[in-house]
């Protein structure tokens, strides 16, 4: 089983490989992220996910998403943070020494 050793497997509903069907089913296979100008992704979707992460299985909660945006969706929830304590570094590039005058 590929998700030994994983919480994901125990967080997940008994029926999650129906239901992840149904929402697949449901939205057509098709992405469901919305851009910021409103329309939505409309990739090949792969994945289900939760808009609202935690114990909420239902119907209204999930969408299908393609795996990049699920990934991107993920990253931002475990990393936002961590994004937060980070420094953007924006510094000029370095001229080549045999460039400069
Ligand atoms: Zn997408």
């Amino acid at each position: 089983m590929a998700w030994q050793g994983s919480t994901r497997k125990s967080r997940l509903p008994t029926n999650w490989a129906s239901l992840r069907r149904r929402v697949l089913r449901r939205d057509k296979g098709v992405c469901q992220m919305p851009f910021s100008d409103g329309r939505i992704c409309g990739a090949e979707a792969t994945d289900v996910d939760h808009i609202v992460p935690g114990g909420d299985h239902s119907m209204a909660n999930l969408r299908a998403l393609c795996s990049w945006c699920h990934a991107r969706k993920s990253s931002s929830e475990g990393g936002a943070a961590a994004a937060l304590t980070r420094v953007r570094i924006d510094r000029p590039k370095p001229t080549h020494p045999a460039l400069e005058d």
